[in-house]
């Protein structure tokens, strides 16, 4: 228990100083953003350059985005909650998904009925599918089948996964599995740690899991992850079911609020 305490306050304390670091930087990128593109208004396509102030740009946007997912892990970017279901969210992004998986992977998804609603942020969940996603393809180099499924899960069931930390009441539970590399436990241990990789430089940032992690802690849900080498892995995200008040039920429209011409 204490060294799961020390680990919180590990990954607590590098998330303050990624957030401060990434705020005071994100400032620096707009400057470099707004002068590049007031740059660019007074180039032609011709000009010598263009191209040099091209990159300047898009090597920005990159760095901006690097920003954000290091804003998310810290929680420091704003979240704009809504009540959703998870299948429609996945169910929308299947093209993104396939595209993502590439030709040697196989995607399936397995969504139940009548999905309960969450509070989340539509764009922060595609990020973290997208992730997920990712890096299950990543493990998965000569193909393999990567599952997508969400469910109902109650109380009870969710206490019989065995996580001690578990707060009261019922879940939806989103799942990502592959049956790629695996990952020995000494790897497992630090995935969500901000800049752990295993992937060679250039090709992985280990931003990814870090920036999963925040986002899901600050919708107040939980994520596990279970791998086993040679076999795969199965990510687990488990969100507590939102039941709807007045307050935060969709408005229904009928057609006689419709001004007609
Ligand atoms: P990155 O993908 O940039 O390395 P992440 O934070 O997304 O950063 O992941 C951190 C590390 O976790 C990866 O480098 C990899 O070693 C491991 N990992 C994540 N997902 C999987 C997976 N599905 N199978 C095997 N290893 C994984």
């Amino acid at each position: 228990l204490e060294e799961q305490f020390a680990k919180a306050q590990r990954m607590q304390a590098i998330g303050n100083l990624a957030g401060g670091i990434a705020h005071d930087f994100n400032n620096v990128l707009t400057i470099i953003t707004a002068s590049v593109d007031f740059l660019l208004l007074n180039h032609r396509t011709g000009d010598p350059s263009f191209q040099d102030l091209l990159l300047i740009k898009q090597s920005a946007n990159r760095a901006a985005s690097l920003v954000r997912q290091l804003l998310a892990y810290s929680r420091r970017q704003t979240m704009r909650p809504k009540m959703l279901s998870l299948t429609d969210v996945i169910a929308d992004m299947h093209l993104l998904l396939k595209r993502i998986s590439g030709d040697l992977v196989k995607l399936e998804r397995h969504h139940a009925r009548d999905l309960w609603p969450v509070m989340a942020d539509i764009g922060q969940f595609e990020q973290v599918i997208t992730n997920l996603v990712q890096n299950a393809r990543d493990a998965m180099p000569e193909g393999g089948t990567i599952t997508v499924s969400t469910r109902n899960v109650l109380e009870a069931e969710a206490r019989s996964f065995g996580y001690s930390e578990l707060q009261e009441g019922d879940f939806v539970l989103v799942e990502v599995a592959d049956n790629g590399t695996g990952m020995p436990p000494e790897v497992a241990e630090r995935i969500f740690e901000p800049f752990f990789t295993t992937k060679e430089i250039g090709k992985g940032t280990g931003l990814g899991l870090s920036m999963v992690y925040g986002i899901v802690k600050q919708s107040n849900g939980f994520i596990f992850v279970e791998s086993v080498p040679g076999a795969g892995t199965t990510f687990r995200i488990l969100l507590p079911r939102h039941i709807p008040t007045e307050a935060t039920a969709p408005k229904t429209e009928t057609a006689a609020a419709i001004p007609s011409e």
